[in-house]
């Protein structure tokens, strides 16, 4: 469940912690994957058939706003949400085999400054997903490369 420090801090604030808004942060925390809206309902359906798809949405919209779920786009599909636990980080995706790897924050720092002082720019840089290929997919690409051909005259 829940830890209880989390619940009475938000109760502190003046939030209203419904049946719903646990059991959507639950499954969110629990998992410590990222998921869909549509993979959050499946996983509250068995138990509770009244939460709707709407109500999902909803609850992940008040769980950004309080800052215990971010959202991320992964390739062009669906936003997916992650439980934060207050600290900034972000993704590197495979885009071939969907490896993918958390990274801290600070690597970011550094273009945070950058774009700071060369644009006056404050950027918010938070829970990105940075696509690429990942050490194994380079490899293998590569690998397969085909051989360059020599021009024949
Ligand atoms: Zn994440
Ligand atoms: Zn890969």
């Amino acid at each position: 469940m829940l830890h209880s420090d989390e619940a009475a801090a938000l109760r502190e604030q003046g939030h209203r912690l419904t049946p719903q808004r646990l059991i959507v942060l639950e499954i969110v925390k629990r998992s410590g994957q990222h998921l869909t809206a549509e993979d959050i309902h499946a996983a509250i359906l068995p138990q509770h058939p009244y939460v709707n798809i709407a109500t999902v949405y909803r609850t992940l919209q008040w769980l950004q706003e309080v800052g215990l779920v971010a959202p991320i786009a992964i390739g062009g599909g669906p936003l997916h949400y992650e439980y934060v636990h207050g600290k900034t980080h972000h993704h590197l995706v495979c885009q071939d085999c969907g490896y993918e790897q958390e990274i801290g924050d600070d690597l970011l720092d550094v273009l945070k400054t950058q774009l700071q002082e060369r644009y006056a720019f404050t950027a918010q840089l938070n829970h990105l997903a940075i696509p690429g290929l990942c050490a194994a997919c380079r490899q293998a690409a590569s690998n397969h490369a085909p051989q360059a051909q020599e021009h024949q005259p």
